[in-house]
């Protein structure tokens, strides 16, 4: 899977606190889900000042970030809760909600 400059600007750009310009090639398991899942105009459903509060965590680590390749080494998140979860998981969240 090759990261398409509309899906880093609709999920990473917008929402993660990771992101960085030269490393377009990394991709985490909350982009891959929605990149296969959703459509793109659905990111415009996301408010720009959604607030996460964690209400979807368990599905979010068990379906999400048990499958993500930054789960044991590279999301500090995960890891040692110092700093935010990835954009995807803003995203995710709130459809979760909105959803079901
Ligand atoms: S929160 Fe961390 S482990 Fe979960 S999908 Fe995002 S980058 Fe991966």
């Amino acid at each position: 899977m090759k990261k398409e400059k509309r899906w880093i600007e609709g999920i990473c750009k917008a929402y993660c606190t990771f992101y960085k310009e030269e490393k377009t090639e990394l991709y985490c398991g909350a982009y891959r889900f929605i990149v296969s899942e959703f459509r793109e105009d659905d990111l415009k459903e996301v408010p720009d000042d959604y607030w996460i509060d964690y209400s979807q965590d368990d599905w979010i680590l068990n379906n999400i970030c048990h499958r993500c390749e930054f789960f044991i080494d590279g999301c500090e998140f995960r890891q040692s809760g110092s700093s935010p979860p990835c954009g995807g998981y803003t995203i995710l969240e709130f459809f979760r909600k909105k959803r079901t």
